[in-house]
């Protein structure tokens, strides 16, 4: 694997997909949102109403149908099978059931490889839980992005409501407090902060002031 790859791990919206993506834009790396490739084959399981609780089946769809992470217009897609699945895969039915076809050994192992051959060449920024841990062990630069469950809930909330949601911010405070530990518990590859992870709040930042402190990190990595 590459040195020149960036990892950003974090609990549920701690701003990583924001900050990897503009990272990448200014870096001129590509953005690689592995979320959203869980996220993908968890539509899709739930479209065929499949036992998420199958790994074997899930693992086999997975095999079978692959996942694009794309750059249209300058603007992320995610296709399955040929589908473009970008706005689909953010409801919350999949931000309720991804945790748990995320915790299947069989799905991690094959996401695994799809995502460490996606990185081959170097130059990505790649978000997710276990990028720094177990992805991208030898990734040059490693950040942990953290924030409170608070803040995290509510710029969720905020991006939600312009959607046309209409659960409180408890609920949301609820729901990611519980995706958090659905994640933090799983056997494989857990989130969880990497050893030689840097570790940001970003409880009081701007994306542009996280995005800044990973600019100076990644300078003083390679002046090293
Ligand atoms: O990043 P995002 O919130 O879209 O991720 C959705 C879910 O996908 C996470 O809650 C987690 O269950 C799973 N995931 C994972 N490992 C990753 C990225 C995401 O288990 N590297």
């Amino acid at each position: 694997m590459k040195k020149s790859n960036i990892a950003i791990d974090g609990p549920a919206g701690a701003g990583k997909s924001t900050v990897a993506k503009r990272l990448a834009n200014q870096l001129g790396y590509i953005y690689i949102d592995t979320g959203a490739m869980y996220r993908a084959l968890t539509l899709q399981g739930l479209n065929a109403k499949m036992d998420l609780h199958d790994q074997e089946k899930l693992n086999e769809y997975l095999k079978q149908h692959p996942i694009q992470l794309t750059v249209e217009d300058g603007l992320q897609k995610v296709y399955i099978d040929g589908l473009d699945v970008t706005e689909e895969i953010r409801s919350l039915e999949v931000s309720k059931n991804v945790s748990l076809v995320a915790a299947h050994p069989l799905v991690r192992k094959t996401m695994l490889q799809l995502q460490q051959d996606l990185a081959r060449n170097g130059h990505v920024v790649m978000d997710g839980r276990d990028i720094g841990t177990h992805v991208l062990p030898d990734a040059g630069l490693k950040i942990f992005l953290n924030a409170s469950i608070k803040e995290r809930a509510k710029r969720r909330y905020e991006e939600l409501i312009e959607k046309g949601y209409k659960g409180t911010l408890e609920e949301l405070i609820d729901d990611i407090s519980l995706r958090d530990k659905k994640d933090q518990e799983r056997t494989v590859a857990p989130l969880k902060q990497a050893d030689d992870a840097i570790l940001i709040d970003t409880s009081t930042l701007s994306i542009q002031e996280v995005v800044e402190k990973i600019l100076l990190y990644l300078r003083e990595q390679i002046g090293k």
